[in-house]
């Protein structure tokens, strides 16, 4: 019974979404890095080419709103491994990545339809 209970909690695990926080990007949870809002202060995000009303800023970084929460969020793996690096992650919201947000129907669009739809 253990076992079972094991692998429903595992699975569960696996198939919970999230987003990166400074790209946006979906995945599995148990594939993102926890990393505090303070942390990507080590590099110099850019700022965006363009402003929106509905765009939120943390400490002056454009990140995606609702990832994080107590300056604590969740970064996909290539984010990270940038972030390592000691460089921007180039696929960051500021970088010209920022589309806001979509009606469900859009929802299910790949980030270059949903780049492509906003142009
Ligand atoms: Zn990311």
């Amino acid at each position: 019974m253990t076992c079972v209970k094991e692998f429903l909690d595992n699975l569960d695990q696996s198939n919970q979404l999230t987003v990166c926080m400074t790209c946006a990007a979906l995945g599995s949870t148990h594939s993102y890095t926890q990393c505090t809002v303070s942390e990507l202060h080590e590099v110099r995000f850019p700022v965006p080419a363009f402003h929106h009303p509905t765009q939120v800023f943390t400490d002056g970084m454009l990140l995606y709103p609702g990832s994080h929460r107590g300056g604590i969020g969740l970064l996909c793996e290539q984010c990270w491994q940038h972030l390592q690096a000691g460089e921007v992650p180039p696929q960051v919201l500021s970088n010209g990545f920022w589309i806001g947000e979509l009606p469900g129907p859009l929802e299910s669009l790949t980030l270059t339809e949903r780049i492509l739809v906003t142009r």
